[in-house]
C-alpha cells in the first residue's frame, strides 16, 4: 500500500485506471462481477481489519464470511454524520494519516459537511473517472473547456502544452460577469449545473448574441426542466451528456451514447434501500427505487461501505444495448430527506410533484417549498414569451382549482395540476424572475422550509 501522497498529479495511473475501467465497463457481465466480488471481498476485509470504526461496527467472523454483494446486508450502512461527528483517525485505516492523505468536502447541502480522505491510489481513481466522464462526454484534446463552478480548480499539467485549456465560470458572480467570462473564454465544451449554464445561455438570447463555438455539454448536479434543456442545447447545438456524482462517492453514472445512465459498475456497488425499510441490490435484474446506498470499490484510506449518499434513486434493468452491460438509472431524485408533510402528518417524497409542474412547458424553473404541512409553494420561472400566458400568482382561493380551463393563467393550471396530485393541499404558485440557489451553487427543486421541524 503505498500511502505517500505526490506533489504532483501522476499521469500513469490515471490512464491506467481510465482503461481498466474502460475494458470492464464493456466486459461480459460474469466477468465484471468476479472483478466487483473480488474488490468488494478485499475492501470490506481491509475495513475490518484497519478501520477503527469498522472494527467497532463489523465482527471478525461476518468479514471472514463475507462472499460478494449479497452478504452486504450483513454488514451496517454509514450514515453522513459518521463523517461530520468522528475524529479522521477513527475513519482512516491503519497507515494513513490527514497528512498522507487528500481531503475532499461536501458543501453540505444537505445541512452537513463532510470530510472524506483520499489516498494517493484513490486519487489515481478519482482522476481516471473525471478524465473517463469528459471523454466519454466526446472530449478532444483542443477543447476549450469551461467549468460553471463557485469554488476555483487545480489546473492540470497538459495545459501547458495548449492541450485541454480550461476555464472558470464563477457561478456566484453576476449573471454579467458570467456571460463576460464565457465569452473571454469562447469554450467548445461545457461542464457544470444545468441551472447555471442555462442562465447564461439565456442571458445570451436575451442579448441577440448566438454562440455557436460549444460542441458538447457536460450536465451533473441537478434536474433541468425539459423545456429548459432544450432551450440551452437548441441554443447552443451542442450534444448533451449527463453525470451522476458526488465528493464522497466519485462518478455513480454516466450517460453512454444513447443518453441512457449506466452505472458505473467497476468501481461502485449500489442497494437501494426501498419505503418498507428492504433493501435490494441495484443489479440489473429488476427495477427498483429507493435511497442509494453506496459502496466505493476504490477507497483504501477512508472505506466507503454502504455509505448513505441521501439522494433517491430509481434503477432499471440492464438493458441498454450499447454494448455495456450495467444497469440504468431511471431518475435521480432530490436529498431523500426533504419529504413533504400532510396535515395528517403523513410524510411523503415529494419529487413526483415536481413533474406535474415541468410538464408545463412554460416552465423554465421550479422550486417546491413547504413551510408547514398540508401546504406547498411553487415557484416557476417562465420561459421567455410565456409571461404572455398569464403569469402572476394563484393562490388559495382562485376559482375552479381541480380544473384546468382555457383563458386560466399558466400559473393557475400550474396550481390546479399540483392540487389534483396532493388533493387537500393548500398550493400557491408564484412566477418569479430567479430562484436562488444554495451556498454550493446547486438549486434544490424540493426544499422543506419549516419553521419548526418535528
Ligand atoms: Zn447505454
Amino acid at each position: 500500500m503505498n500511502s505517500a501522497l505526490a506533489p504532483v498529479m501522476r499521469l500513469v495511473p490515471v490512464l491506467r485506471n481510465l482503461v481498466r475501467t474502460h475494458r470492464l465497463e464493456r466486459a461480459s457481465p460474469e466477468r465484471l462481477d468476479a472483478e466487483r466480488r473480488r474488490l468488494l471481498v478485499t475492501l470490506v476485509r481491509h475495513a475490518q481489519a484497519d478501520v477503527p470504526r469498522y472494527r467497532e461496527l463489523i465482527a471478525p467472523e461476518t468479514a471472514a464470511a463475507f462472499r460478494g454483494p449479497e452478504d452486504l446486508p450483513s454488514l451496517p450502512t454509514l450514515d453522513r454524520t459518521e463523517f461530520h461527528d468522528r475524529a479522521p483517525e477513527e475513519l482512516l485505516a491503519a497507515g494513513f494519516t490527514t497528512a498522507n492523505t487528500k481531503a475532499g468536502t461536501t458543501s453540505g447541502s444537505s445541512g452537513i459537511p463532510i470530510t472524506i480522505r483520499n489516498s494517493e491510489h484513490d486519487l489515481g481513481y478519482l482522476r481516471a473517472s473525471y478524465l473517463y466522464d469528459m471523454l466519454a462526454s466526446g472530449l478532444r484534446p483542443w477543447d476549450r473547456m469551461a467549468y460553471f463552478r463557485v469554488t476555483p480548480f487545480l489546473r492540470h499539467p497538459l495545459e501547458r502544452f495548449g492541450l485541454l485549456r480550461t476555464f472558470h465560470i464563477d457561478t456566484s458572480t453576476t449573471l454579467d460577469d458570467q456571460v463576460e467570462a464565457f465569452l473571454a473564454a469562447r469554450p467548445t465544451f461545457l461542464v457544470g449545473f444545468p441551472h447555471v449554464i442555462a442562465s447564461v445561455v439565456e442571458e445570451l438570447e436575451r442579448r441577440g448574441v448566438r454562440y455557436g463555438a460549444a460542441r458538447r455539454v457536460l450536465f451533473g448536479g441537478e434536474r433541468l426542466t425539459p423545456t429548459a434543456r432544450a432551450r440551452v442545447l437548441g441554443h447552443l447545438g451542442a450534444r448533451c451528456h449527463e453525470v451522476y456524482a458526488s465528493v464522497e462517492v466519485f462518478t455513480i453514472a454516466r450517460t453512454c451514447r444513447r443518453g441512457a445512465l449506466h452505472l458505473r459498475a467497476a468501481d461502485v456497488v449500489v442497494e437501494l434501500e426501498q419505503d418498507d425499510g428492504s433493501v435490494v441490490p441495484a443489479d440489473g435484474t429488476r427495477a427498483a427505487e429507493g435511497e442509494i446506498l453506496v459502496t466505493r470499490l476504490h477507497s483504501e484510506a477512508m472505506p466507503l461501505i454502504r455509505y448513505r449518499l441521501g439522494d433517491r434513486v430509481a434503477v432499471g434493468p440492464a438493458d441498454c444495448g450499447c454494448g455495456r452491460h450495467t444497469p440504468v438509472v431511471l431518475r435521480v431524485q432530490g436529498r431523500s430527506q426533504d419529504r413533504f408533510r400532510g396535515v395528517d402528518g403523513r410524510e411523503f417524497y415529494a419529487d413526483f410533484l415536481t413533474y406535474a409542474v415541468q410538464d408545463f412547458a412554460e416552465v423554465s424553473r421550479m422550486q417546491l417549498v413547504q413551510e408547514r404541512p398540508g401546504q406547498v409553494t411553487v415557484r416557476v420561472v417562465l420561459a421567455a414569451g410565456s409571461e404572455l400566458a398569464g403569469a402572476g400568482v394563484a393562490g388559495a382561493g382562485v376559482a375552479g382549482a381541480g380544473v384546468a380551463e382555457a383563458g386560466t393563467t399558466v400559473t393557475e393550471r400550474i396550481a390546479a395540476a399540483v392540487r389534483e396530485a396532493v388533493p387537500g393541499f393548500d398550493v400557491r404558485v408564484e412566477a418569479v424572475r430567479s430562484i436562488a440557489p444554495e451556498a454550493n451553487g446547486k438549486i434544490r427543486i424540493v426544499k422543506v422550509e419549516r419553521a419548526a421541524t418535528g
